[in-house]
């Protein structure tokens, strides 16, 4: 990422501008980094990080596990099913994470945080700033670790069994958006949710202009630049 840095000389007048490389960090917690492989080694994400524009790195939770056998689970307090997230070693990891970055964000995915959309996506790119993503498994997590959390979102109304394709999902939303990752630099700013976190982009074709009988809209086909762009501001749509 290059990050602007401006540096005044003794000579009155005469500014000189340097480009630095830092590229956004984006460190994950997990139990299963092996599952992140397909999707960041691929595409977009792989290219962000092959031109230096972000650099993930994977923190493994075993490693903070307690005792001979790396303990990282424990049953709920006041009984219920299932295992929970011990806080000693996430808090552990989430600490080395910050060692690494001590600006970064403390993102938790959980149906309990508030829906992730385009906004924070958004948001999220604009700051830059390196991100840590605790990724918890089974029934949850102990609920202390919130307090070294900066960040909680859910990415909709169900339940996965892990906090990795929520991660996943807010990598990608944020990845492409910084500059230097898509081709275009405008494509996001035309794309649905990126006005207001509503508007749906107008529908889209290529060629054929008949497939099977389904023909392109004329207007289309049209060349007029004034009518296209009222067709597609008319098939706009918000979110219902
Ligand atoms: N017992 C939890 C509940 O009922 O809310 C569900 C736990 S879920 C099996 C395990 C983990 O997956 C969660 O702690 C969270 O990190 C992640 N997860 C599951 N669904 C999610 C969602 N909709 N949004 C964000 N994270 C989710």
């Amino acid at each position: 990422m290059g990050a602007l840095c401006d540096k005044t000389t003794s000579t009155p007048g005469v500014v000189l501008v340097f480009w630095y490389n830092t590229a956004m960090k984006l460190q994950i917690i997990t139990l299963f980094p092996e599952m992140f492989k397909g999707v960041l080694g691929n595409s977009m994400l792989w290219k962000a990080q092959d031109r230096e524009i972000v650099s993930y790195e994977f923190i493994n939770l075993r490693d903070f596990g307690l005792g001979p056998r790396k303990q990282v689970d424990d049953t709920p307090y006041g009984g219920g099913d299932g295992m929970l997230l011990k806080p000693e070693p996430v808090v552990a990891a989430i600490e080395q994470a910050k060692q690494n970055d001590p600006d970064a964000r403390v993102l938790l995915p959980t149906p309990r945080g508030k829906t992730y959309k385009q906004s924070d996506a958004k948001r999220l790119a604009a700051g830059q700033q390196g991100l840590i993503i605790v990724c918890p498994r089974y029934e949850g997590y102990d609920e202390r670790i919130t307090e070294w959390v900066d960040e909680s979102f859910s990415i909709g109304n169900y339940v996965l069994t892990g906090g990795e394709l929520p991660a996943m999902i807010v990598i990608d939303s944020v990845v492409r958006l910084l500059p230097g990752v898509l081709g275009g630099e405008t494509s996001t700013e035309i794309e649905s949710f990126q006005a207001d976190d509503q508007t749906i982009e107008f529908p889209q074709y290529t060629r054929p202009e008949d497939f099977r009988g389904h023909k392109v809209p004329r207007v289309l086909l049209s060349g007029h630049h004034a009518e296209i762009q009222a067709w597609r501001a008319k098939k706009q749509k918000p979110l219902n």
